[in-house]
């Protein structure tokens, strides 16, 4: 048995990273704990067009937002005023200018001063780089209980159609059929058991594709009987465009080492493990793989590295939190093909 859900959900980004099948010969991105304002799932794949994510590189590792997306989707080839080259945006234009001048600083697009206009000018085309999203959902111990609330939230996603295939993810047990298929799950979300131990993972559902480029719709109530009407609302299409490309260029940017920001690897007790399986990392004062919320500055076994450690005694600059940092970056880039150091 895993430790914790955080350490489940290292186990499937470790193997996704390693093992993930797409389809033809996408490169594969995965991150973890993202996605819209109204759903946030576990674990999330990214099959991506390989030139295109050299492409996409260009650009930095920094994401970008709806609103720098609509400025540099919309950049033309040549000098034009931008109010004639951005589509109307829905919003206030003041708020494209600020964008615009976001885009320019990051050299992600040019502009000059004509008279009182702004004209802006593409530094380079922004690739078509995401072809498919995979959200896999992680229930490492999937109790009865754990099953059943569940079951509404696939419905959401496979009502909304934004990634192409939702999965859930549960720990294999020994039993001759797995209890993940006796759950009352829906047919269109696939079923992954993964073996933490060996690294390993077993697709036993399949999925159905979902129909992201079709409009979607968001159940915002379904009530228990079976009497009453469930409330929901349709999203557009470009809505939909709009949403993948936001989570993906998130997903581009943080991947799933990112809990290093959150946790203390700065503590004198943390460290990373290696094994088969993967980096995980590891807390020599508990002796356990901690879990993102305990390894906290207020962890009452937390000790700051000693200052020593980050001075001349050290054979790397900043002391080993930082180069636990530096790795678990370089790992992230890594997966990014065309990243500059
Ligand atoms: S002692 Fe606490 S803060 Fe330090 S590595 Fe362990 S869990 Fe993290």
């Amino acid at each position: 048995m895993v430790s914790s859900e955080f350490a489940f959900e290292l186990a499937v980004c470790q193997w996704a990273e390693r093992a993930w099948s797409p389809a033809e010969d996408a490169a594969v991105l995965v991150a973890r704990q993202f996605g819209t304002k109204h759903r946030r799932w576990d674990t999330i794949v990214l099959e991506c067009d390989p030139a295109g994510l050299r492409d996409r590189a260009k650009f930095g590792v920094e994401s970008f937002d709806s609103d720098l997306l609509h400025v540099l989707r919309n950049a033309p080839a040549d000098w034009t005023y931008y109010r004639d080259a951005l589509p109307d945006p829905g919003y206030p234009w003041r708020y494209v200018r600020e964008s615009i001048h976001e885009a320019a600083d990051r050299d992600a697009i040019e502009t000059r001063k004509r008279g009182n206009r702004i004209e802006i000018r593409r530094v380079r085309p922004y690739p078509d780089w995401v072809r498919r999203i995979i959200a896999i959902e992680n229930k490492p111990d999937l109790t009865a209980s754990a099953a059943r609330n569940l079951v509404p939230q696939l419905q959401r996603d496979i009502a909304l159609s934004l990634a192409d295939e939702v999965w859930v993810a549960t720990e294999t047990t020994d039993e001759r059929v797995e209890p993940i298929l006796l759950a009352d799950l829906p047919a269109a979300a696939g079923v992954l058991t993964i073996d933490p131990e060996q690294a390993t993972a077993e697709p036993v559902w399949q999925p159905r594709s979902l129909s992201v480029e079709d409009p979607g719709t968001r159940i915002l109530d379904r009530p228990a009987d079976d009497t009453s009407a469930a409330r929901f609302e349709y999203v557009d299409t470009d809505w939909k465009r709009e949403r993948r490309l936001a989570i993906a260029e998130r997903a581009y940017a943080r991947g799933w080492r990112a809990y290093a920001d959150t946790m203390r690897p700065d503590c004198r007790h943390f460290q990373l493990s290696a094994d088969e399986t993967g980096v995980f990392p590891h807390c020599a004062a508990k002796e356990c793989l901690p879990t993102a919320a305990e390894c906290r500055g207020r962890c009452p076994s937390y000790e700051p590295e000693p200052p020593a450690w980050r001075s001349k005694a050290w054979p790397l600059d900043g002391g080993p939190g930082k180069a636990i940092q530096r790795l678990l970056a370089r790992r992230r880039r890594r997966q990014r093909p065309g990243l500059s150091e």
